[in-house]
């Protein structure tokens, strides 16, 4: 018998919400048989008790606690639940700032929460961030820039839409990038996309939000964003795969627990 813990994963979701699926056990053990190593975000810190029980046997599933900024107009008081489930994990996300119309209203209660979390990573070290940037790369960096320097926690911008100048200074701060299927379709992004360094990339689906054909993209899937990212790139498809991995890779090794 093969020792399953010891079997390297064939791709990498980096960012999706398992728990908004309506099989999300189902989805956790396809992730084992297809070995994506999958980041399972969530949006309300009340969510992390259940995620966590149902991947505690997971081989390739790891869950990240969260608080999304579209959801903080109603939910800011819950950072403090934030705070007291963090020490249990490595993983935070997805947090982040939504400068986009219909959240604009709650902005400067995002950026209190934002600024609550990175903080408390940093006091913290060793965690790795799955971060929301809509309209807000400028924003989201400088708060960065402030509050979690690159040796207490490393970012991971997640369908990452900023300019050119907001992508290196992104690099700067050591961030990596996690691509999705959407992201490649769009001509402007994919630009952006082509000009990231290889060495940073990691892919995500971010379903159920994305969709292909009508229904939410499944982790399994993120193959073919990965073979996207590969024509894009030059490479073959093998190649792009195994550099993911082995980013995903440095960037666990760069985050010290
Ligand atoms: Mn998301």
């Amino acid at each position: 018998m093969t020792n399953a813990r010891r079997e390297p994963p064939n791709w990498v979701d980096f960012h999706c919400h398992l728990d908004l699926y309506p099989d999300h056990a189902a989805l956790i053990a396809e992730c084992d048989r297809e070995r994506v190593a999958t980041l399972a975000v969530t949006t309300t810190p009340k969510a992390w008790p259940r995620n966590c029980e149902l991947s505690a046997t997971s081989v390739h599933v790891r869950v990240a606690l969260g608080l999304h900024p579209q959801l903080v107009a109603e939910r800011e008081a819950e950072v403090s639940l934030f705070e007291r489930y963090l020490a249990e994990t490595r993983y935070v996300g997805e947090v982040g700032l939504d400068a986009g119309p219909r959240f604009y209203r709650s902005f400067a209660a995002q950026e209190r929460v934002f600024d609550r979390v990175l903080r408390a990573c940093a006091e913290h070290g060793g965690k790795v961030l799955t971060v929301h940037s809509v309209r807000a790369a400028g924003k989201v960096l400088a708060q960065i820039e402030r509050s979690l320097p690159a040796d207490r926690g490393r970012v991971v911008l997640h369908w990452f839409t900023g300019t050119a100048a907001e992508a290196r200074r992104a690099v700067a701060l050591g961030c990596f990038f996690s691509v999705n299927a959407e992201m490649l379709r769009s001509p402007k992004h994919r630009q952006l996309l082509a000009a990231l360094p290889a060495d940073r990339l990691l892919t995500e689906t971010d379903g159920p939000f994305v969709e292909r054909d009508g229904r939410p993209v499944r982790p399994k899937e993120v193959a073919d964003t990965v073979a996207l990212l590969a024509t894009l790139r030059g490479e073959s498809t093998a190649a792009t795969a195994q550099a993911v991995i082995v980013n995903l890779r440095t960037l666990l090794v760069k985050t010290p627990a």
